[in-house]
């Protein structure tokens, strides 16, 4: 299916590695230029890199890069020196660390709050009046399965998400649904990538049990008793992106391999 996505602009936050690489992979194979934004330069060419790598010859995309802190103001004003007329932005940045409220402070909240909720909101900012000036924009925020179904050790998670999941159900409603521009959160589950593993070090750095066995145990309960892939969550995003898509906004989409258990 062609999407119709040539030739425009995207903005990939947290993109060097794991799900926003995915992302940025899947716009550039359907001829999106996308500029890449993470915090390691040479994580980040190396990223780039193998997208490049991944286009046919006749895509003619352009796969730029930006190493910076997105968290960050000056990451910010250093991304939208070099444009700021994105078509699409998917905003992500690493989640927060795992581990009792009891031990977190209030920086270790604003860190979250700053990186999940605030950073988000400041890219949308940015771009969503020159989006809906233009007649077409796509938003695409990776939160988290905790979203829905929170996990008790990502209380940092749960809570700074919500609060994004709470702006964008608003703005998804108001005059910019008219104006061509869609905004949805993508809602992971278990995604083979670093920050999974990391998880799985620090579960097993408290529990004794090895990092294998306490994945083994996770994809048991999932019912497609495998992880997702990076490829698989960049095709969801790439077709929210298209014009095809221009009839889902303000959703929550979650992409877990079946392990919600709700009906809906
Ligand atoms: P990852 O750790 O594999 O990759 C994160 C990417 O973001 C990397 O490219 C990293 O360099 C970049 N990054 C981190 N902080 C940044 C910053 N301040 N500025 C710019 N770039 C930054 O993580 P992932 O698995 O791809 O997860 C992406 C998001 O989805 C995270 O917020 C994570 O918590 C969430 N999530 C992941 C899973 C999963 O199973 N992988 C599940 C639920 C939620």
């Amino acid at each position: 299916m062609d999407l119709g996505l040539q030739g425009k602009w995207a903005l990939v936050c947290g993109a060097s590695r794991g799900l926003g690489w995915g992302c940025a992979q899947a716009l550039a194979q359907e001829g999106v230029n996308v500029l890449m934004v993470a915090r390691r330069a040479d994580v980040l060419d190396a990223g780039a890199a193998d997208i490049r790598a991944s286009l046919g010859a006749d895509n003619a995309a352009q796969v730029q890069v930006c190493a910076q802190d997105i968290t960050t103001e000056a990451g910010r004003a250093a991304v939208f020196s070099l444009r700021r007329d994105f078509d699409i932005v998917v905003t992500n940045a690493g989640g927060p660390p795992s581990g009792n409220f009891r031990d977190w402070d209030r920086a270790d909240w604003i860190r979250a709050v700053d990186a999940n909720m605030l950073t988000p909101i400041e890219l949308i900012k940015a771009t969503v009046d020159g989006m809906a000036a233009r007649g077409f924009g796509r938003i695409i925020n990776i939160t988290s399965n905790s979203v829905k179904a929170p996990i008790d050790a990502l209380g940092l998670s749960n809570g700074a998400r919500s609060g994004l999941t709470g702006f964008v159900a608003g703005l998804a409603r108001s005059g910019i649904a008219a104006q061509g521009v869609t905004v949805n959160n993508i809602l992971p589950g278990a995604f083979d990538t670093d920050r999974l593993s990391g998880l799985f070090a620090v579960a097993a750095g408290k529990t004794g049990q090895t990092v294998d066995a306490l994945a083994a145990q996770r994809r048991k309960g999932i019912p497609a008793q495998r992880f997702g892939t990076p490829e698989e969550f960049g095709a969801l995003c790439a077709f929210l992106c298209s014009p095809k898509a221009g009839y889902i906004t303000g959703q929550n989409l979650l992409v877990d391999g079946g392990a919600f258990t709700g009906t809906f």
